[in-house]
């Protein structure tokens, strides 16, 4: 047995009771898991900040300095302290006797933590406290290591950690074997896994720590880039998809008689298609693109593509409005095509569902639109060659297998159709790398020509009469008007009492019989629903107030300004969700975020945000450093893949591209991974960390 597999209990000063404790707390139980539990930060002692120099905009400081006066201020510890440039506070809300104690007046300390302003007054709030350190009197850096509460009361203190690390790398350190081929440490210039584990937690000097933070996160990026890339090849070498040459003539009369010119982004994105489809490989694509850069066009000649070649097609939608809006849109577009196109849904009748099941089953219906219902067993397709699925992240795995198995049955079995999966929800570059390494991924990043802009400002409640006053303006001048309020899940009650006491202001606000004004929202019956939501798409009703109900896709060209109430309170892609549904017609739009007088920091600089650009990629990408890419909207449901250990992918972006394009330049020449100096690559992707689910049957 090796060293690493040995028990952290033998540690000196750990013992079985912290041992378990740090097991149950940190998953740690052998000295290999120990050192691979890396600092989240590191305190340089070699810095320190006089008070004059500090301010709130820096990270994180350290001070050393004189307390001047301690005083106990309700249940809040305040010190102040003084270093001859300035003086600041330190505040602790626990630990208060220990502190007093120890933090007398004419006592001097180093001080570290995060400055802040409070209400004029640079603080910091529970600093680590330590002997004070002239400086430079003790250059290098100190690892810091997450805690738990528990950790340190069962003794388990930062200096405990580092002891017990430093024990560690002492026995074990030798026998950490290398993971990464010699030739891949070489192409990227990295340090060798054991300085790098050495340095990790006890830095020699900076250059050593970038080095070894570069070292590691490359590692783990390029790892999980690899089994990604890996599943892919596998499925391009194998020949299982249905090969289709042609464009046929049902493409060329689509495409001839277009009212508009294809974009250059709708353009490329075609012939990626095109290729895919003529491949005789299944295509797995995802195609993103903000909501009104024209999805709609690319999956109709998708579908042309495979009439083209004798193939049936479906395009499924989430709801059974989405679906018949793209059925009346996709209808039109038809229209120079010899392709019969239908509709099934969950309330398509008896009568008429015969009528479809026929058709599909005798090859007649070149297209079917439709929702959910598309799934059914008794859907049975003559030849089903392509499935595109629009906002993918409403389908389940379960429905989506069920697509897959409706393909044309061949000697050998089912062939799968190809997959187009299409979503407004623009999902960052980086993370679409990992969630869809497996998947192709185009991207339409053109809009097209003559879309307005939206302009979009944020108000405080105390400007609402002036923002009436121009939503008369605007109603006068025949446009209408969205009003959100926000619903969220927790406080549904009082969210619904907000909502109806809007609802109330805003027809005090628009009196009958100059106005009518329609409310929606979830508490309502379908048919109410139904009847309010008709009644403002044709333009019955100025005024639309909901919540978020309102869905996605639904398109009103004639609505110009977007009111979003506590608007705070929405998510970043949520609100560009809402403001995509102006800007739709001829008319100049607005988008009017209405905020509460209590809007953290957070929630500012978010809607600074949403004022500052209408690019639903930026906001992505700034979502996501904002919030971490597991709370973005759109990957909730398929969750991350894997824990990353110390690489991040809202923060290692371009690490992450640099270890994709190696991890492809790796696999280009040796697909299998079977060349010997590839062993150790082989080996490490057998560990559970990088086996990955197959995102690209999912999705
Ligand atoms: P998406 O589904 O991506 O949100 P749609 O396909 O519904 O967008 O297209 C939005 C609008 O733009 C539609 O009215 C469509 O007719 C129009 N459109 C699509 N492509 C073009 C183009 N190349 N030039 C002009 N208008 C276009
Ligand atoms: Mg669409």
């Amino acid at each position: 047995m090796s060293q690493l597999d040995t028990s952290i209990q033998y540690l000196p000063g750990v013992g079985p009771k912290r041992a378990a404790l740090l097991q149950r707390e940190l998953g740690i139980s052998t000295l290999d898991d120990l050192i691979h539990f890396y600092p989240f930060r590191y305190t340089d002692r070699s810095s320190i900040t006089p008070i004059a120099e500090v301010t709130p905009d820096l990270a994180y400081v350290q001070v050393t300095a004189r307390v001047v006066r301690a005083k106990l201020i309700g249940k809040r510890l305040s010190i102040i302290v003084s270093d001859g440039t300035g003086e600041m506070e330190m505040v602790f809300f626990k630990g208060i006797a220990w502190n007093a104690k120890r933090l007398v007046p004419g006592a001097a300390f180093t001080f570290y933590g995060k400055p802040q302003n409070f209400n004029g007054q640079l603080n910091m709030v529970h600093p680590e406290v330590d002997p004070p350190q002239a400086p430079g009197a003790e250059p290098g850096f100190t690892g810091v290591y997450s805690s738990t509460e528990n950790l340190k009361n069962g003794g388990v203190t930062g200096k405990v950690m580092c002891k017990m690390q430093a024990a560690a790398l002492s026995l074990c350190l030798h026998e950490v074997q290398e993971t990464l081929p010699d030739y891949v440490l070489k192409d990227n210039g990295l340090v060798p896994v054991q300085y790098a584990l050495r340095n990790i937690h006890f830095p020699k000097d900076s250059y050593a720590l970038q080095k070894s933070v570069n070292r590691l996160k490359f590692e783990e990026l390029f790892l999980l880039q690899l089994s990604l890339l890996k599943q892919k090849y596998v499925r391009s070498r194998g020949e299982h998809g249905i090969p289709m040459p042609k464009v046929g003539p049902d493409f060329n009369a689509c495409y001839d008689a277009l009212p508009y010119r294809l974009t250059g982004a709708q353009q490329r994105v075609i012939k990626e298609i095109r290729a895919d489809m003529m491949s005789g490989r299944q295509m797995n694509r995802l195609l993103q693109g903000d909501v009104g850069s024209g999805k709609t066009m690319v999956a109709v000649l998708s579908c042309l593509i495979a009439a083209g070649n004798g193939y049936q097609s479906c395009i499924m939608a989430p709801t059974e409005v989405l679906a018949q809006q793209h059925y009346a849109n996709i209808v039109k577009y038809l229209a120079p095509t010899s392709v019969r196109c239908v509709m099934l849904t969950g309330s398509t009748s008896q009568k008429d569902r015969r009528g479809i099941h026929e058709g599909l089953e005798d090859g007649s219906i070149g297209i079917i639109v439709g929702t959910h219902a598309l799934l059914e067993d008794n859907v049975i397709f003559h030849r089903l060659g392509l499935a595109v699925i629009d906002e993918q992240h409403r389908f389940g795995v379960d429905q989506r297998s069920k697509l897959w198995a409706k393909g044309p049955a061949t000697p050998d079995g089912t062939l799968p159709p190809h997959v187009l999966v299409m979503t407004a929800t623009p999902i960052p570059r980086t993370l679409a790398m990992t969630l869809y390494g497996d998947l192709d991924v185009s991207v339409i990043d053109e809009m097209p020509p003559g879309r307005k802009p939206v302009q979009t400002i944020c108000i405080s409640p105390g400007k609402k009469n002036a923002m009436y006053k121009f939503l008369r303006e605007q109603i006068a001048a025949g446009r209408q008007v969205f009003i959100v309020f926000p619903l969220i899940f927790e406080s549904e009650k009082m969210d619904l009492q907000n909502l109806q006491n809007g609802y109330e202001e805003i027809v005090k606000a628009f009196p009958l019989p100059d106005y009518k004004v329609a409310i929606v929202h979830g508490q309502q019956s379908a048919e109410e629903k139904n009847f309010n939501m008709a009644a403002f798409v044709q333009g019955r009703a100025h005024i639309l107030v909901s919540t978020t109900v309102i869905e996605v896709g639904v398109d009103v060209p004639n609505a110009s300004v977007m009111v979003v109430e506590s608007a705070q309170r929405f998510g970043l892609s949520q609100l560009h969700q809402l403001r995509g549904r102006v800007g739709r017609g001829a008319e100049k739009s607005y988008c009017i975020l209405v905020k509460d007088f209590k809007t953290s920091k957070e929630a500012q600089q978010r809607l600074d945000l949403m004022c500052s650009t209408e690019d639903g990629f930026e906001i992505a990408e700034q979502d996501m450093k904002m919030r971490g890419p597991g709370d973005l909207e759109g990957t909730q449901q398929s969750g991350l893949p894997i824990n990353l250990r110390i690489a991040s992918l809202a923060k290692d972006g371009t690490l992450l591209s640099q270890a994709r394009v190696y991890a492809e330049s790796v696999l280009d020449r040796d697909p299998g991974l079977t060349d010997p100096q590839n062993a150790r690559l082989v080996s490490e992707l057998r560990k559970e960390k990088y086996d990955i689910k197959d995102y690209g049957k999912i999705s």
